[in-house]
């Protein structure tokens, strides 16, 4: 799979991929993830990208003409199966739509800033809007880095014990149960009996038992099996 990120400060998407999972990724040729800075199609020798906003008021807009020249440029080259703008009125990341997005060949993410980017670009050219939450960020790598996360470790492959992403939250509507490691006893806490016993089946129950526990506490709305 590849994921293109637009980004107007690529610097700052080296780190969450240098390392760990996503690092291991890459290196094994399953995901490749491609940043491109968006003043490569800035407007002006002085490297402009953003401009005032119509009808006054604070903070800059990222203009239409360096994104639209920077979509089309790369749409020339793969066909993107979504083209996504993130930003904080979006639809709210969640592991469903990570799972779904998995299963895509190309994906062209758009990090914004400012004051965000002009509604024209999001009304011709953006085919999905993710929120990562319900707050504010200054710009939209870290978001973009959620999502690339969140589809990275899906990919068959990525992680060491392919089923593990299975047993994480979400995937089957329940929150994971707790997990410990030795030692079976540290001041005096003691790791769950049931865990030491080397039962499969009863680990099994108890790990369940405990995740409908967890969700019905934490999550009480979450849609269960
Ligand atoms: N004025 C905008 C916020 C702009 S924040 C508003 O009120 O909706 C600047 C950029 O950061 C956005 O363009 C977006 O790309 C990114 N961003 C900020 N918070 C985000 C969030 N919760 N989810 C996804 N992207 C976010």
């Amino acid at each position: 799979m590849r994921i293109d990120i637009i980004s107007v400060l690529p610097e700052l998407l080296e780190g969450p991929f240098a390392h760990s999972i996503l690092k291991r990724a890459k290196e094994k040729g399953l995901l490749e993830l491609v940043v491109h800075p968006l003043r490569k199609w800035a407007v002006n020798e002085y490297g402009q990208i953003d401009d005032y906003q119509y009808g006054g008021g604070a903070g800059m807009v990222m203009m239409c003409e360096p994104l639209a020249n920077a979509i089309e440029s790369l749409s020339g080259e793969r066909k993107y199966a979504e083209v996504i703008y993130m930003t904080p009125d979006g639809e709210l990341l969640n592991q469903q739509m990570a799972n779904t997005l998995s299963l895509k060949e190309n994906l062209l993410i758009i990090s914004g800033h400012y004051k965000g980017i002009d509604e024209r670009i999001r009304g011709h050219f953006i085919t999905k809007e993710i929120s990562i939450g319900d707050y504010v960020l200054s710009g939209g790598e870290l978001p973009a880095a959620v999502l690339a996360d969140a589809i990275g470790r899906l990919l068959p492959g990525v992680l060491n014990d392919e089923t593990s992403a299975l047993f994480d939250s979400f995937q089957d509507g329940l929150l994971a149960p707790p997990v410990y490691t030795r030692p079976a006893e540290f001041r005096g806490w003691k790791v769950p009996e049931i865990l030491l016993s080397g039962d499969p089946n009863k680990i099994a129950d108890w790990r369940h038992d405990e995740s409908v526990k967890k969700t019905g506490e934490r999550r009480p709305g979450m849609q269960q099996d």
